[in-house]
């Protein structure tokens, strides 16, 4: 375990569990916590200094007591007698010892409110929180991921999926992470410092400016860009809509609730407007859908009660009973076999807080899901899975990969397609067998955003699907040059490429062959190069390492070890320290 990787166990060790006084420190009490900072860093018989020197993580006999202590002396020292804002002090100094200072200060500033309620309702002990981080031994029984695979393949069919027919295409259109701002202004900063520009007027020095579509940089899109979508989007004639998530937009630091349902609903009134409730639309919950992002909670029944009625008129009477009570539902495409299982991706989200110790979502879920499935199975159906996050981002949580792998291997022969998006990035994801991990089995499409946040260019996917087995044929993918639609004020979208191109195979459902050989940088470089979402251009070698990666692994740990096999200074390793928190399933959940 490196220096790094102990400071952030360790600002999570100290983060937990206390209801904190909210004020401002004097000057003495600031002086008073750097002192007692400086004792503990120095005293050699000190839990923390010994914690930051013990170089064997596996050595639990010593690092227990350690732990439990230094929680209980923080706790004393630091947060009793100094409240929320001695504590901050106190991370952003440990937190000094391996970042730079303005990183340090703003993260720990920035995301520390969120982060101290949603930890300091969840782990209320030392005993608890040191075991959860495997510092201590656990009394908890966990549920054993691979014992869980090998039960459910063991009634595994011996079937397969036919060959596509070539008959008839339908067309499904995915549009997906539109985070639409209500407040984007024209001619405004195009740069700024915040997370989110295009919405202040601009400074006298400021030379370029948003413009009426958008801008490709930190901004969301804005109306004129969606009705420019809806317009062209229309007239290619699209079956049915998949729409995967994330409406909001990017005002991370004064967004509200309230702001998450009004993007919603115009977007939705938007949608209608244009297609008159001509076609389905199937709709599910992205990370943003929640405010603050991604903490969602046990109790979300009025964000769930709001967003099941905005959608009501997309959803079967069932399908909106069971949105409203858990987030995700499931439907029969109209006058057809194809099942649409549309999940809540925030059950299974590595930033939600609320995981770490509570995996009850997640359980009721995969639990439904597996019915689901059994259903689908016993009724001859197809099926096509949402979910916002990609199997292998660091959003999503490695055991709730590995169940999603498991699930797709056992019913492989009626899974026909299984989209998301999240990432912003033109991309597509290997499922594999559970136990052959170099067996590739179907596709996890990642669709590239719509926004062009936080630099690519507005994009949207149309599926080709062979409307007798479901299978996808091909995508033909858009995307709108932003500049140029700025400068001649007309939108004129434009198809950049189909998938069976980028990936040279005849059909996509042939892809599962093409993934299962190593990929090389070249490669790489043509996938993300000039007939991508255009701006995002994979030019480094470490880019081409990660993207590499993300074609080889299933999930965000296996990534990691692919990606980054050091601990190298990476945000990643916050993701990696997330999963390990929340570590495997447990018997009983408090
Ligand atoms: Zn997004
Ligand atoms: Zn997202």
């Amino acid at each position: 375990m490196s220096l790094f990787q102990k400071i952030i166990y360790l600002i999570f060790l100290i983060t937990i569990s206390f209801e904190f006084e909210n004020r401002k420190l004097t000057e003495i009490e600031n002086l008073e916590i750097e002192n007692i900072f400086d004792s503990m860093i120095s005293s050699p018989s000190n839990p923390l200094n010994i914690i930051l020197q013990t170089s064997n993580i596996s050595d639990k006999e010593k690092l227990c007591p350690l732990c439990k202590k230094t929680i209980v002396e923080i706790r004393e020292t630091i947060i009793k007698k100094y409240g929320y804002e001695g504590a901050l002090k106190f991370f952003i100094s440990l937190c000094n010892l391996g970042l730079d200072a303005d990183v340090c200060e703003s993260a720990i500033r920035g995301y520390g409110p969120t982060f101290f309620n949603s930890l300091s309702k969840l782990i209320i002990n030392e005993n608890k929180f040191c075991s959860t981080i495997n510092l201590c031994p656990s009394s908890e029984k966990k549920i054993n991921v691979d014992e869980y695979a090998r039960n459910l393949l063991k009634s595994k069919p011996d079937k397969k999926k036919e060959k596509i027919q070539n008959k008839n295409t339908i067309k499904m259109l995915q549009l997906t992470d539109v985070h639409f701002d209500l407040y984007y202004k024209e001619n405004a900063s195009a740069y700024c410092t915040k997370l989110l520009c295009c919405r202040d007027p601009p400074t006298p020095h400021a030379k370029i400016l948003s413009g009426k579509y958008g801008f490709p940089g930190k901004c969301d899109t804005n109306k004129n860009l969606f009705e420019s979508f809806l317009d062209y989007s229309y007239n290619l004639k699209p079956d049915f809509i998949i729409w995967t998530g994330d409406n909001a937009p990017h005002d991370v630091w004064l967004g509200s609730q309230e702001h998450v349902y009004n993007s919603t609903i115009i977007l939705k009134d938007m949608i209608d407007m244009k297609y008159k409730g001509e076609i389905p639309v199937y709709p599910i919950l992205g990370n943003h859908e929640k405010y603050p992002n991604d903490e969602f909670g046990e109790n979300e029944s009025e964000l769930l009660e709001k967003m099941a009625d905005i959608y009501k008129s997309y959803l079967s009477d069932e399908a909106y009973e069971t949105f409203k009570k858990y987030g995700y539902y499931t439907m029969m495409h109209k006058n057809t076999n194809l099942r649409i299982i549309a999940l809540n991706c925030l059950y299974c989200d590595t930033f939600n807080f609320n995981l770490l110790v509570n995996q009850k979502g997640a359980k009721n879920q995969f639990k439904w899901l597996e019915e689901t499935l059994l259903l689908a199975e016993k009724n001859n159906e197809y099926v096509y899975i949402l979910d916002h996050i990609p199997l292998n981002a660091n959003f999503y949580l490695t055991e709730c990969a590995k169940r999603m792998i498991a699930l797709l291997d056992r019913f492989d022969y009626i899974v026909r397609g299984y989209f998301g998006g999240h990432t912003h990035i033109d991309d597509i994801n290997p499922v594999k067998n559970y136990f052959e991990p170099h067996n590739v089995i179907n596709i996890n499409y990642v669709a590239p955003s719509f926004t062009p946040y936080p630099r690519v260019l507005p994009s949207f996917r149309l599926y080709l699907i062979d409307d007798e087995t479901y299978l996808v044929k091909d995508y033909e993918q858009y995307r709108l040059n932003l500049t140029k639609a700025n400068i001649e004020k007309v939108a004129n979208w434009e198809l950049s490429h189909y998938g069976s191109k980028i990936f040279n195979v005849s059909n996509l459902s042939e892809m599962t062959k093409m993934t299962q050989r190593k990929v090389d940088g070249e490669f790489i470089i043509k996938r993300f190069g000039d007939s991508e979402v255009g701006y995002s251009k994979v030019n480094n070698k470490n880019d081409i390492k990660e993207a590499q990666c993300s074609i080889d692994s299933v999930n965000f740990s296996d990534w990691m070890k692919c990606a980054h096999p050091t601990l190298d200074i990476n945000y990643n390793h916050i993701f990696t320290l997330l999963n390990t928190m929340s570590g495997e399933w447990k018997e009983d959940d408090s």
